[in-house]
């Protein structure tokens, strides 16, 4: 699965906990990250993961670009929702793509820990059977 992992500011010891948490999980699937993000994990746990650039600089309107080219399985963003975003036009925009192209996307710790746990036991829709190609 190709997982893209994002947290506000304020959100980005949350989301290094939970990687730390979930590091064998994680391990063996292909993870992006915006820029501070991906560095904060890349430095907590060793895992490898692709770093574009920061969120607001564009990070994740290039994660969006995966969603629309089907290259994301899982989105798990830890937004801040009590913080003004200079970016918040690309949060929007990333999210809205997840929808379109029925990907999971958890925008807190709660939602992403069921989707991590569903990962984990194998039991999310893989891509086809969410964009109704199956029969
Ligand atoms: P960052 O970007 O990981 O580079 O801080 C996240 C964001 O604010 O969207």
């Amino acid at each position: 699965m190709n997982i893209a992992l994002i947290a506000h500011d304020k959100k980005k010891d949350d989301l290094v906990n939970f990687a730390v948490a979930y590091r064998d999980v994680f391990d063996g699937h292909t993870l992006y990250a915006t820029g501070t993000t991906g560095r904060r994990i890349i430095e907590a746990t060793g895992l490898s993961i692709q770093c574009v650039q920061s969120g607001p600089l564009g990070g994740d309107q290039q994660l969006g670009a995966l969603v629309a080219t089907d290259q994301l399985d899982l989105v798990l963003f830890f937004r801040d929702p009590l913080t003004a975003q200079p970016h918040e036009p690309d949060i929007t925009a990333l999210i809205r793509l997840c929808d379109v192209h029925h990907v999971p996307v958890a925008t807190n710790m709660g939602t992403a820990e069921i989707l991590v746990y569903g990962l984990q036991k194998g039991k999310l829709l893989s891509k086809e059977v969410r964009q109704g190609n199956v029969e």
